[in-house]
């Protein structure tokens, strides 16, 4: 028999093997959410205890997202099934159950689902991770609910990609200037990575649509840009606050620090300083707190996060880890401050509460978590980004070159093909060449 078949034949043992389901007297360890965390977790969870123990993933989507590229996926440069993976494939050994966590019974060790169907379900574990993550934070600010564009799936992100095109269509044929101006207003409020990744890449996508159309070549388009906060990207290095203000304002955004908006209407916004803005598009991007699934554990918060020590391990609970955003996780390197809930922090905390289940059990040797921060990227689109990789300020193409290989990168430990390198980002009106 030829190599190549004698090989391909063992792949498929293999994998037919690792497809079988555990028997039930192993120790079971129930993953909830299969995010950064999450998906991180059950992986090292396949790989440090195959047929050591039955690994259940429970998860409402039958797919991991990769969030930071949502925006991509909203203006149009990234397809959505490139920014999915499916849990089936990237999990197999692990039995798989699409559902939402209602309820955890911490003495009984039980954790009940509900399916899309209505249906419910019910598993006991040994071990459980809480790795839900965060929900989109909405202030109790009138019309916000009804009308703003949230953006957490890959539906939202397509949903606000086809209201942007079809707000440049009903533009273009509009006979009213007043109408046409309020379809061609965008405005973000939530100048955070999300808000200014989707408004710097946004501006340069109706930038290209507008060009297309004759009859808005009189109509300016206008991007706002609304945060409470002093500068564009609170919370990250200054530096890369300075290169996305610039990169905004060449798109011709108007960036608006100290404000908000105070009231959302069908066809209006009202600012927190009084004013009107006509506009049928409000996008928000006002940051995150935990998945509600956190507070209904009844165990110990911090800032809405579950509080978990160095190891992972809820305090009196060893036998329930938490990771990611939906986990108070103490950053060492920061004086126990929690980490920042970013996706390179819930990976590494997936990987290392996958350590710590099987040393638990009795494989291998438990460790904490410290993770010196590498750096952040904020993809602007085009040939435009801003990178501080180790703490040293990139912006123009070196930092989107950083931007797009730390992206591939990442999808390529996922186990995820990843073909995209260039960018098919339109540049920006000011910069196109005729
Ligand atoms: C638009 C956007 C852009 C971002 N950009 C960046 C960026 O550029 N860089 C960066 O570092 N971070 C970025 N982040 C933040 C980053 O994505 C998060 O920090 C990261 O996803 C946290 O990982 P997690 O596993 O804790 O949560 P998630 O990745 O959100 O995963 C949580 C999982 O739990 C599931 N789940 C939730 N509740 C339940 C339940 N009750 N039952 C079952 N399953 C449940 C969800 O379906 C989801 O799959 C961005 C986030 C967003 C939304």
């Amino acid at each position: 028999m030829a190599l190549a078949q004698q090989f391909s034949r063992m792949r498929a043992r293999r994998a037919a093997a690792r497809t079988r389901a555990a028997p039930a007297h192993l120790p079971h360890v129930v993953v909830v959410g299969a995010g950064f965390a999450g998906h991180a977790a059950a992986r090292g969870l396949l790989r440090r205890l195959h047929g050591r123990a039955r690994i259940t993933v429970i998860d409402q989507r039958d797919h991991f997202v990769y969030l930071p590229l949502l925006p991509e996926v909203a203006v149009g440069t990234i397809e959505p099934r490139r920014v999915a993976i499916a849990l089936n494939r990237s999990l197999r050994g692990a039995e798989l159950i699409t559902g939402a966590v209602d309820h955890v019974d911490i003495d009984a060790r039980t954790v009940s689902w509900r399916d899309v169907d209505g249906g419910h379900g019910r598993t006991g574990y040994d071990r459980l991770v809480v790795a839900v993550g965060s929900v989109g934070k909405l202030l109790p600010i009138p019309g916000v609910a009804e009308n703003a564009h949230g953006f957490r799936s890959i539906s939202e992100a397509l949903s606000l990609r086809d209201h942007v095109v079809r707000q440049v269509e009903l533009a273009s044929a509009a006979v009213d200037p007043a109408e046409r101006a309020a379809r061609l207003t965008f405005v973000t409020v939530g100048a955070g990575y999300t808000g200014t990744e989707v408004t710097a890449q946004g501006a340069a996508l109706t930038a290209l649509l507008v060009a297309d159309r004759p009859t808005l070549a009189e109509t300016p388009v206008r991007w706002m840009l609304l945060d409470h906060s002093a500068r564009v990207l609170p919370g990250l290095d200054p530096r890369l606050s300075g290169v996305a203000d610039r990169v905004l304002h060449e798109r011709g955004v108007d960036v608006r620090t100290g404000t908000s908006i105070s009231e959302a209407m069908p066809g209006a916004v009202r600012l927190s300083t009084g004013s009107e803005v006509p506009t049928h598009t409000l996008i928000w991007c006002v940051g995150v707190r935990p998945d509600p699934l956190v507070a209904a554990l009844g165990l110990a918060t911090d800032r809405g996060r579950l509080v978990v020590g160095t190891d992972l391990r809820v305090p009196d609970h060893p036998d329930i880890f938490a990771c990611g955003d939906a986990a108070a996780v103490p950053d060492v390197t920061r004086h126990g401050a929690p980490t920042a809930m970013t996706a390179q922090h819930a990976t590494r905390q997936g990987r290392l509460a996958a350590r710590n289940i099987a040393a638990s059990l009795g494989y291998g040797r438990a460790r904490r978590y410290r993770h010196h921060d590498l750096g952040f990227v904020v993809e602007l689109g085009g040939a435009d980004a801003a990178a501080n990789p180790l703490g040293v300020p990139l912006s123009g193409v070196a930092a989107a070159m950083v931007t797009r290989g730390f992206t591939c990168m990442r999808c390529r430990v996922t186990g995820y093909a990843w073909p995209w390198t260039g960018s098919s980002m339109p540049a920006p009106a000011g910069k196109r060449s005729r």
